[in-house]
């Protein structure tokens, strides 16, 4: 069955509707595609599938949890716990070296520090940025620093990675490598995929496609 599922999603901010009865579902191991153009409601989406934002109306079901309806606090630990996210940019802290990093997720939820670090290092070959363990964010590439990112995410070992744009500041060749990493980490770790994109050379790593138009979801057919 599936890991994480909403039902009729709605959520307006104002008079603007950004979700306007969306359904969405993804199974562990399965990597889905957010797509649609700018305003079109994927990060909006996102937000509701991952508890941050708490839509008007629907339901967003996780693990057993209907995490619609559970306290911000509830929600909370859940997010930390259970799920990873991957941005665009700015999602390292800077004062810290890339290896501390990828460990701070760790150590944060009860891990010593030999051991997260220990994780943390395998995480960055695995992600084959081995050799900027002791930088700081701001004096990696893009490149290195969205793998580092992605090994921060993942090292976690989530059980539902959110991707928004996570190449979207990458040329293409660093954006294809970060996709691939990423993707086939996903999929060993069994970690369910929500990436949301606008890019269809990005959303062709997925397993399927969903298109959200002026606030509603269809499954783009022929990607299943
Ligand atoms: P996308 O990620 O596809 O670009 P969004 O989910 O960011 O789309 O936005 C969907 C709609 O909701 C847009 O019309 C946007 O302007 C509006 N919107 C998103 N976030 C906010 C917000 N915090 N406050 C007001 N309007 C918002
Ligand atoms: P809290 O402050 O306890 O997190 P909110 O003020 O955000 O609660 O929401 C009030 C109530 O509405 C909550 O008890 C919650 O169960 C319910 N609720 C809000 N949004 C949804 C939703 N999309 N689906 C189901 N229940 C919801």
């Amino acid at each position: 069955g599936s890991l994480l599922a909403a039902r009729d999603l709605r959520k307006a901010y104002g008079r603007t509707p950004a979700l306007d009865g969306v359904d969405f579902s993804v199974h562990p191991g399965e990597v889905v595609a957010v797509m649609g153009p700018s305003g079109s409601g994927k990060s909006t989406l996102l937000h509701c599938l991952a508890g941050i934002v708490r839509p008007d109306s629907g339901t967003v079901h996780y693990d057993g949890h209907v995490l619609t309806a559970e306290s911000d606090a509830r929600r909370s630990a859940l997010r930390r716990s259970d799920f990873g996210f991957v941005f665009q940019f700015g999602q390292l802290v800077p004062e810290l070296t890339c290896l501390e990093n990828v460990a701070l997720p760790l150590r944060l939820n009860g891990v010593k520090r030999k051991a997260a670090e220990t994780t943390a290092r395998e995480w960055l070959a695995r992600l084959e940025v081995d050799d900027v363990h002791g930088k700081r964010p701001g004096e990696v590439s893009g490149g290195q620093g969205q793998r580092v990112a992605v090994a921060r995410a993942l090292a976690g070992r989530p059980r539902v990675l959110f991707a928004d744009e996570p190449t979207g500041a990458l040329d293409s060749l660093n954006g294809e490598r970060v996709m691939t990493l990423l993707t086939d980490a996903a999929r060993d770790t069994r970690a369910a995929v929500v990436l949301v994109t606008h890019e269809p050379r990005v959303a062709a790593y997925a397993d399927r496609e969903v298109v959200v138009r002026d606030g509603t979801a269809r499954e783009l057919a022929g990607t299943a």
